[in-house]
Protein backbone atom coordinates (compact mmCIF):
# COMPACT_ATOMS: atom_id res chain seq x y z
CA UNK A 1 0.00 0.00 0.00
CA UNK A 2 1.01 3.50 -0.49
CA UNK A 3 0.99 6.65 1.18
CA UNK A 4 -0.24 8.94 -1.81
CA UNK A 5 -1.79 12.56 -1.33
CA UNK A 6 -4.74 13.00 -3.62
CA UNK A 7 -8.02 14.40 -2.52
CA UNK A 8 -9.55 11.29 -3.71
CA UNK A 9 -8.54 7.83 -4.35
CA UNK A 10 -8.49 7.38 -7.52
CA UNK A 11 -11.97 5.99 -9.39
CA UNK A 12 -11.41 2.17 -9.94
CA UNK A 13 -13.50 -0.54 -10.29
CA UNK A 14 -14.57 -2.84 -7.49
CA UNK A 15 -12.77 -6.11 -8.68
CA UNK A 16 -13.47 -7.98 -5.20
CA UNK A 17 -13.16 -11.01 -7.04
CA UNK A 18 -14.73 -14.34 -4.61
CA UNK A 19 -15.43 -13.57 -0.95
CA UNK A 20 -12.96 -14.73 1.98
CA UNK A 21 -14.10 -18.67 2.65
CA UNK A 22 -12.49 -18.40 5.72
CA UNK A 23 -12.45 -16.04 9.22
CA UNK A 24 -9.64 -13.50 9.12
CA UNK A 25 -9.79 -13.92 13.02
CA UNK A 26 -9.26 -17.74 13.70
CA UNK A 27 -8.82 -18.90 10.49
CA UNK A 28 -11.91 -21.36 10.21
CA UNK A 29 -14.03 -22.03 7.03
CA UNK A 30 -17.61 -20.83 9.38
CA UNK A 31 -18.63 -17.92 7.87
CA UNK A 32 -22.68 -16.79 7.56
CA UNK A 33 -23.59 -14.31 5.67
CA UNK A 34 -26.21 -11.68 7.38
CA UNK A 35 -25.81 -8.63 6.18
CA UNK A 36 -25.49 -7.19 2.30
CA UNK A 37 -24.97 -3.61 0.61
CA UNK A 38 -24.20 -3.90 -3.04
CA UNK A 39 -22.32 -0.01 -3.29
CA UNK A 40 -21.25 2.09 -0.07
CA UNK A 41 -18.26 4.39 -0.82
CA UNK A 42 -14.64 2.77 0.13
CA UNK A 43 -13.59 5.85 2.20
CA UNK A 44 -16.27 8.30 4.77
CA UNK A 45 -13.34 10.33 6.10
CA UNK A 46 -11.68 11.36 3.18
CA UNK A 47 -12.38 15.13 2.61
CA UNK A 48 -13.80 14.96 -1.06
CA UNK A 49 -13.64 18.48 -2.89
CA UNK A 50 -16.50 18.82 -5.01
CA UNK A 51 -19.75 17.83 -5.31
CA UNK A 52 -19.07 16.00 -8.37
CA UNK A 53 -16.28 13.98 -6.88
CA UNK A 54 -18.19 13.10 -3.64
CA UNK A 55 -21.00 11.41 -5.50
CA UNK A 56 -19.16 9.92 -8.19
CA UNK A 57 -16.83 8.09 -5.49
CA UNK A 58 -15.37 4.89 -5.90
CA UNK A 59 -17.48 2.27 -4.14
CA UNK A 60 -17.39 -1.59 -2.85
CA UNK A 61 -19.42 -4.31 -1.42
CA UNK A 62 -20.65 -4.61 2.32
CA UNK A 63 -21.42 -8.71 2.83
CA UNK A 64 -20.89 -9.29 6.51
CA UNK A 65 -20.69 -12.58 7.48
CA UNK A 66 -20.20 -13.73 11.44
CA UNK A 67 -17.73 -16.53 12.40
CA UNK A 68 -19.70 -19.24 14.19
CA UNK A 69 -16.50 -20.60 15.43
CA UNK A 70 -15.44 -16.92 17.00
CA UNK A 71 -18.33 -14.73 17.29
CA UNK A 72 -15.49 -12.41 15.10
CA UNK A 73 -17.37 -10.44 12.13
CA UNK A 74 -15.85 -9.21 8.23
CA UNK A 75 -16.36 -7.89 5.52
CA UNK A 76 -16.01 -11.03 3.09
CA UNK A 77 -15.68 -8.80 0.12
CA UNK A 78 -13.62 -6.60 1.33
CA UNK A 79 -10.52 -4.96 -1.28
CA UNK A 80 -7.82 -3.40 0.49
CA UNK A 81 -6.46 -1.91 -2.67
CA UNK A 82 -9.50 0.30 -2.93
CA UNK A 83 -8.68 1.93 0.51
CA UNK A 84 -6.25 5.08 0.64
CA UNK A 85 -5.30 6.42 3.91
CA UNK A 86 -3.32 9.35 3.46
CA UNK A 87 -3.25 13.06 5.35
CA UNK A 88 -6.36 14.16 3.77
CA UNK A 89 -7.92 11.28 5.77
CA UNK A 90 -10.00 13.14 8.54
CA UNK A 91 -10.53 10.76 11.42
CA UNK A 92 -9.71 12.94 13.96
CA UNK A 93 -12.66 13.34 16.75
CA UNK A 94 -9.78 15.67 18.71
CA UNK A 95 -12.27 19.24 18.15
CA UNK A 96 -14.79 17.50 20.72
CA UNK A 97 -14.71 18.44 24.28
CA UNK A 98 -16.48 14.94 25.48
CA UNK A 99 -14.03 13.11 23.28
CA UNK A 100 -11.00 15.00 24.61
CA UNK A 101 -12.34 14.48 27.80
CA UNK A 102 -12.34 10.63 27.37
CA UNK A 103 -8.89 10.60 26.09
CA UNK A 104 -7.22 12.73 28.81
CA UNK A 105 -8.97 10.37 31.00
CA UNK A 106 -7.60 7.60 29.12
CA UNK A 107 -4.06 8.98 29.48
CA UNK A 108 -4.03 9.47 32.80
CA UNK A 109 -5.18 5.64 33.27
CA UNK A 110 -3.22 4.38 31.28
CA UNK A 111 0.19 6.27 32.69
CA UNK A 112 -1.30 5.20 36.73
CA UNK A 113 -1.33 1.48 35.64
CA UNK A 114 1.90 1.04 33.85
CA UNK A 115 3.94 4.17 34.71
CA UNK A 116 5.08 4.67 31.36
CA UNK A 117 7.57 7.55 32.14
CA UNK A 118 10.80 4.90 31.07
CA UNK A 119 8.98 2.91 28.39
CA UNK A 120 9.32 3.47 24.98
CA UNK A 121 5.64 3.48 23.53
CA UNK A 122 4.60 2.62 20.10
CA UNK A 123 0.95 3.52 18.64
CA UNK A 124 0.01 1.93 15.88
CA UNK A 125 -2.31 3.94 13.42
CA UNK A 126 -1.73 7.52 16.01
CA UNK A 127 -3.34 8.94 13.66
CA UNK A 128 -2.72 12.56 14.09
CA UNK A 129 -0.82 11.93 17.08
CA UNK A 130 -3.76 12.95 19.76
CA UNK A 131 -3.26 10.43 22.10
CA UNK A 132 0.75 9.36 21.71
CA UNK A 133 1.36 12.70 22.47
CA UNK A 134 -0.87 13.30 25.43
CA UNK A 135 0.59 9.63 26.91
CA UNK A 136 4.23 10.74 26.52
CA UNK A 137 3.15 14.74 27.78
CA UNK A 138 2.04 12.99 30.97
CA UNK A 139 4.30 10.14 31.27
CA UNK A 140 7.86 12.24 29.94
CA UNK A 141 8.21 8.75 28.02
CA UNK A 142 9.16 8.35 24.70
CA UNK A 143 7.35 7.34 21.46
CA UNK A 144 7.47 6.04 18.22
CA UNK A 145 3.90 6.99 16.00
CA UNK A 146 3.42 4.81 12.73
CA UNK A 147 0.07 6.42 10.69
CA UNK A 148 0.36 7.46 6.78
CA UNK A 149 -1.92 10.09 7.97
CA UNK A 150 0.37 11.72 10.25
CA UNK A 151 0.53 15.58 10.09
CA UNK A 152 3.78 16.86 11.88
CA UNK A 153 2.42 21.20 11.23
CA UNK A 154 -0.61 19.69 13.74
CA UNK A 155 1.34 19.04 16.47
CA UNK A 156 2.40 22.00 18.12
CA UNK A 157 3.07 20.08 22.01
CA UNK A 158 6.40 19.81 23.02
CA UNK A 159 6.41 16.16 23.49
CA UNK A 160 6.18 15.72 20.25
CA UNK A 161 10.16 16.27 20.33
CA UNK A 162 10.60 12.49 21.98
CA UNK A 163 8.68 10.99 19.50
CA UNK A 164 9.24 9.57 16.38
CA UNK A 165 6.17 10.05 13.97
CA UNK A 166 6.40 7.69 10.76
CA UNK A 167 3.75 8.29 7.78
CA UNK A 168 3.49 4.87 6.66
CA UNK A 169 1.09 2.02 7.25
CA UNK A 170 1.87 -1.11 10.29
CA UNK A 171 3.44 -3.93 8.33
CA UNK A 172 5.28 -6.96 9.16
CA UNK A 173 8.69 -5.29 9.10
CA UNK A 174 7.65 -3.49 11.85
CA UNK A 175 8.27 -6.57 14.22
CA UNK A 176 11.34 -5.17 14.79
CA UNK A 177 10.43 -2.38 16.97
CA UNK A 178 10.92 -3.30 20.53
CA UNK A 179 8.35 -0.87 22.06
CA UNK A 180 7.34 -1.50 25.80
CA UNK A 181 3.96 -0.60 25.43
CA UNK A 182 2.15 -0.79 21.86
CA UNK A 183 -1.26 1.20 21.72
CA UNK A 184 -3.88 0.53 18.89
CA UNK A 185 -6.90 2.65 18.78
CA UNK A 186 -9.63 2.87 16.04
CA UNK A 187 -7.47 0.78 13.93
CA UNK A 188 -7.65 -3.26 14.15
CA UNK A 189 -11.16 -2.75 12.61
CA UNK A 190 -9.69 -1.47 9.44
CA UNK A 191 -7.53 -4.45 9.23
CA UNK A 192 -8.60 -6.97 6.53
CA UNK A 193 -6.12 -9.93 7.39
CA UNK A 194 -6.31 -9.76 11.37
CA UNK A 195 -4.02 -12.76 11.54
CA UNK A 196 -1.27 -11.70 9.99
CA UNK A 197 -1.50 -8.37 12.17
CA UNK A 198 -1.46 -10.04 15.47
CA UNK A 199 1.31 -12.42 14.27
CA UNK A 200 3.11 -8.63 13.70
CA UNK A 201 2.10 -7.42 17.21
CA UNK A 202 3.30 -10.93 19.15
CA UNK A 203 6.75 -11.29 17.10
CA UNK A 204 7.85 -7.78 18.15
CA UNK A 205 6.87 -8.20 21.80
CA UNK A 206 8.16 -12.25 21.49
CA UNK A 207 10.42 -13.52 24.50
CA UNK A 208 9.45 -10.21 26.31
CA UNK A 209 7.52 -11.16 30.09
CA UNK A 210 6.92 -7.45 30.69
CA UNK A 211 5.52 -5.87 27.49
CA UNK A 212 1.60 -4.19 27.34
CA UNK A 213 -0.92 -4.03 24.97
CA UNK A 214 -3.13 -1.53 25.16
CA UNK A 215 -6.35 -2.01 22.14
CA UNK A 216 -9.45 0.22 21.59
CA UNK A 217 -12.31 -0.35 18.71
CA UNK A 218 -15.68 0.44 18.44
CA UNK A 219 -17.93 -2.65 19.79
CA UNK A 220 -20.54 -4.77 17.75
CA UNK A 221 -22.92 -5.88 20.74
CA UNK A 222 -24.86 -2.89 20.16
CA UNK A 223 -24.64 -2.54 17.00
CA UNK A 224 -26.42 -5.59 16.56
CA UNK A 225 -28.70 -4.92 19.29
CA UNK A 226 -29.62 -1.26 18.23
CA UNK A 227 -29.54 -2.02 14.38
CA UNK A 228 -27.06 0.59 14.14
CA UNK A 229 -26.40 -0.29 10.73
CA UNK A 230 -24.51 3.51 10.22
CA UNK A 231 -22.41 1.77 11.81
CA UNK A 232 -21.19 -0.59 9.68
CA UNK A 233 -18.93 0.97 6.34
CA UNK A 234 -16.40 -0.43 4.21
CA UNK A 235 -13.69 1.38 6.14
CA UNK A 236 -14.36 -1.18 8.85
CA UNK A 237 -13.83 -4.58 7.76
CA UNK A 238 -13.90 -6.04 10.89
CA UNK A 239 -15.95 -6.23 14.11
CA UNK A 240 -15.39 -7.49 17.28
CA UNK A 241 -16.94 -7.67 20.56
CA UNK A 242 -15.36 -8.15 23.98
CA UNK A 243 -15.51 -12.30 23.94
CA UNK A 244 -14.55 -12.24 20.17
CA UNK A 245 -11.52 -9.69 20.95
CA UNK A 246 -10.36 -11.67 23.69
CA UNK A 247 -10.58 -14.88 22.00
CA UNK A 248 -8.27 -13.32 19.67
CA UNK A 249 -5.63 -11.90 21.81
CA UNK A 250 -5.85 -15.58 23.60
CA UNK A 251 -4.50 -17.31 20.69
CA UNK A 252 -2.18 -14.91 19.19
CA UNK A 253 -0.17 -16.30 23.21
CA UNK A 254 -0.81 -13.17 25.48
CA UNK A 255 -2.18 -12.99 29.21
CA UNK A 256 -5.38 -10.43 29.51
CA UNK A 257 -4.92 -8.30 32.25
CA UNK A 258 -8.10 -5.94 31.77
CA UNK A 259 -11.59 -6.14 29.10
CA UNK A 260 -14.27 -3.75 29.42
CA UNK A 261 -16.17 -1.42 27.37
CA UNK A 262 -16.00 2.68 27.41
CA UNK A 263 -17.13 5.79 25.79
CA UNK A 264 -20.89 5.14 27.22
CA UNK A 265 -19.97 1.29 26.15
CA UNK A 266 -19.51 2.52 22.26
CA UNK A 267 -16.25 1.20 22.73
CA UNK A 268 -14.28 -1.83 23.48
CA UNK A 269 -10.86 -1.95 25.24
CA UNK A 270 -8.66 -4.51 26.06
CA UNK A 271 -5.16 -4.78 27.78
CA UNK A 272 -3.24 -7.87 27.66
CA UNK A 273 0.15 -8.71 28.46
CA UNK A 274 2.94 -10.96 27.45
CA UNK A 275 2.74 -14.38 29.40
CA UNK A 276 0.46 -17.27 29.64
CA UNK A 277 -2.89 -17.53 27.76
CA UNK A 278 -4.97 -19.85 29.77
CA UNK A 279 -3.65 -18.19 32.80
CA UNK A 280 -4.48 -14.48 34.33
CA UNK A 281 -7.90 -13.20 34.68
CA UNK A 282 -10.79 -14.33 33.56
CA UNK A 283 -13.84 -12.50 32.43
CA UNK A 284 -17.60 -12.93 31.81
CA UNK A 285 -17.82 -11.59 28.76
CA UNK A 286 -15.59 -13.99 27.15
CA UNK A 287 -18.79 -16.04 26.95
CA UNK A 288 -20.13 -14.13 24.78
CA UNK A 289 -20.13 -16.39 21.91
CA UNK A 290 -24.12 -17.84 21.61
CA UNK A 291 -25.37 -14.24 22.52
CA UNK A 292 -23.38 -12.54 19.42
CA UNK A 293 -24.72 -15.42 17.08
CA UNK A 294 -28.18 -14.52 18.57
CA UNK A 295 -27.78 -10.76 18.15
CA UNK A 296 -26.91 -11.44 14.98
CA UNK A 297 -30.05 -13.50 13.43
CA UNK A 298 -32.19 -10.73 15.35
CA UNK A 299 -30.46 -8.28 13.39
CA UNK A 300 -31.17 -9.49 9.92
CA UNK A 301 -34.71 -10.49 10.78
CA UNK A 302 -35.23 -6.84 11.71
CA UNK A 303 -33.10 -4.59 9.36
CA UNK A 304 -35.44 -3.91 7.08
CA UNK A 305 -38.30 -2.33 9.26
CA UNK A 306 -35.32 -0.31 11.07
CA UNK A 307 -35.22 1.28 7.33
CA UNK A 308 -38.66 1.89 7.03
CA UNK A 309 -38.96 3.25 10.20
CA UNK A 310 -36.09 6.08 9.71
CA UNK A 311 -37.23 6.95 6.38
CA UNK A 312 -40.45 7.56 7.75
CA UNK A 313 -38.98 9.85 11.16
CA UNK A 314 -37.19 11.53 7.96
CA UNK A 315 -40.50 12.20 5.85
CA UNK A 316 -42.14 13.84 9.13
CA UNK A 317 -39.16 16.11 9.78
CA UNK A 318 -38.69 17.66 6.12
CA UNK A 319 -42.23 18.40 6.01
CA UNK A 320 -41.49 21.07 8.67
CA UNK A 321 -38.67 22.80 6.90
CA UNK A 322 -34.79 22.21 6.50
CA UNK A 323 -33.29 19.08 8.19
CA UNK A 324 -29.63 19.05 8.57
CA UNK A 325 -27.17 15.90 10.20
CA UNK A 326 -24.96 17.03 12.99
CA UNK A 327 -21.82 15.06 12.56
CA UNK A 328 -20.00 14.56 9.30
CA UNK A 329 -18.12 11.29 9.53
CA UNK A 330 -18.88 7.83 8.82
CA UNK A 331 -22.00 7.63 10.24
CA UNK A 332 -23.54 10.15 8.48
CA UNK A 333 -22.03 9.12 5.43
CA UNK A 334 -23.74 4.95 6.02
CA UNK A 335 -26.77 6.85 6.93
CA UNK A 336 -27.07 8.53 4.09
CA UNK A 337 -26.24 6.15 1.52
CA UNK A 338 -27.83 3.21 3.05
CA UNK A 339 -31.31 4.99 2.75
CA UNK A 340 -30.56 6.65 -0.16
CA UNK A 341 -30.95 9.97 1.25
CA UNK A 342 -30.71 13.21 -1.29
CA UNK A 343 -32.33 16.69 -0.85
CA UNK A 344 -34.65 15.15 2.24
CA UNK A 345 -31.35 16.52 3.96
CA UNK A 346 -30.23 20.11 3.30
CA UNK A 347 -26.36 19.73 4.69
CA UNK A 348 -24.32 18.45 7.45
CA UNK A 349 -22.69 20.05 10.10
CA UNK A 350 -19.27 19.69 11.35
CA UNK A 351 -16.92 21.47 14.32
CA UNK A 352 -13.89 20.50 12.18
CA UNK A 353 -13.05 23.74 10.51
CA UNK A 354 -10.64 21.24 8.32
CA UNK A 355 -14.20 19.72 6.51
CA UNK A 356 -16.20 23.35 5.75
CA UNK A 357 -16.80 23.16 2.42
CA UNK A 358 -16.41 19.81 1.40
CA UNK A 359 -18.99 16.79 0.56
CA UNK A 360 -19.41 14.07 1.67
CA UNK A 361 -18.93 10.75 -0.53
CA UNK A 362 -21.88 8.55 -2.13
CA UNK A 363 -24.60 11.49 -1.47
CA UNK A 364 -22.48 14.31 -1.97
CA UNK A 365 -24.22 16.66 0.77
CA UNK A 366 -21.92 19.63 1.98
CA UNK A 367 -20.38 19.97 5.31
CA UNK A 368 -20.55 22.65 6.80
CA UNK A 369 -19.87 25.10 9.70
CA UNK A 370 -22.22 25.15 12.67
CA UNK A 371 -22.63 29.13 12.18
CA UNK A 372 -24.09 28.61 8.38
CA UNK A 373 -27.09 27.08 10.64
CA UNK A 374 -28.17 30.79 11.01
CA UNK A 375 -29.03 31.28 7.51
CA UNK A 376 -30.48 28.07 7.36
CA UNK A 377 -32.82 28.20 9.95
CA UNK A 378 -33.18 24.44 10.59
CA UNK A 379 -36.26 22.90 11.65
CA UNK A 380 -34.83 19.61 12.47
CA UNK A 381 -31.40 18.56 13.55
CA UNK A 382 -30.49 14.76 13.60
CA UNK A 383 -27.55 14.21 15.77
CA UNK A 384 -25.04 11.12 14.65
CA UNK A 385 -23.56 10.20 17.88
CA UNK A 386 -25.72 10.22 20.76
CA UNK A 387 -23.03 11.45 23.27
CA UNK A 388 -22.66 14.65 21.78
CA UNK A 389 -26.14 15.59 22.47
CA UNK A 390 -25.88 17.85 25.73
CA UNK A 391 -22.74 19.83 24.13
CA UNK A 392 -24.62 19.95 20.79
CA UNK A 393 -27.96 21.15 21.82
CA UNK A 394 -26.12 23.76 23.98
CA UNK A 395 -24.20 24.69 20.87
CA UNK A 396 -27.47 25.10 18.48
CA UNK A 397 -29.09 27.04 21.75
CA UNK A 398 -26.82 29.68 21.85
CA UNK A 399 -27.13 30.76 17.96
CA UNK A 400 -30.91 31.67 19.43
CA UNK A 401 -32.19 29.03 17.14
CA UNK A 402 -34.94 26.00 18.35
CA UNK A 403 -35.09 23.41 15.81
CA UNK A 404 -36.70 19.93 17.06
CA UNK A 405 -32.86 17.64 18.08
CA UNK A 406 -32.62 14.03 17.74
CA UNK A 407 -29.78 11.39 18.10
CA UNK A 408 -29.82 8.50 15.70
ZN1 LIG B 1 -13.47 -17.09 13.57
Amino acid sequence: MTNETSTAPAPKASTTGSPTTHCQACGEQALDGFYSLPKVPVHSCLMVASKEAAVEFPAGKLDLAVCTSCGFIQNRAYDPSLQNYSPDYEETQGFSGTFRKFQTQLCQDQVARYGLGDKLMLEIGCGKGEFLTELCEISGGRGIGIDPGYRPERNDSEAAERIEFRNEFYAPGHASLRADYIACRHTLEHIGDVREFMNTVAESVAGRDDAILFFELPGTERILEERAFWDLYYEHCSYFTLGSLARLFRRHGFELVDLYKGYEDQYLLIEAKTGDPTKGRTFDAEGDLAATLASVQSFKSAIEEKFRGLRADLDEAASRGPVVLWGSGSKAVSYLTTLGIGDQVHSVVDINPHKHGKFLAGTGHEIIAPEALQDIQPAHVLIMNPIYVDEITRDIHAMGLSPSIAAL
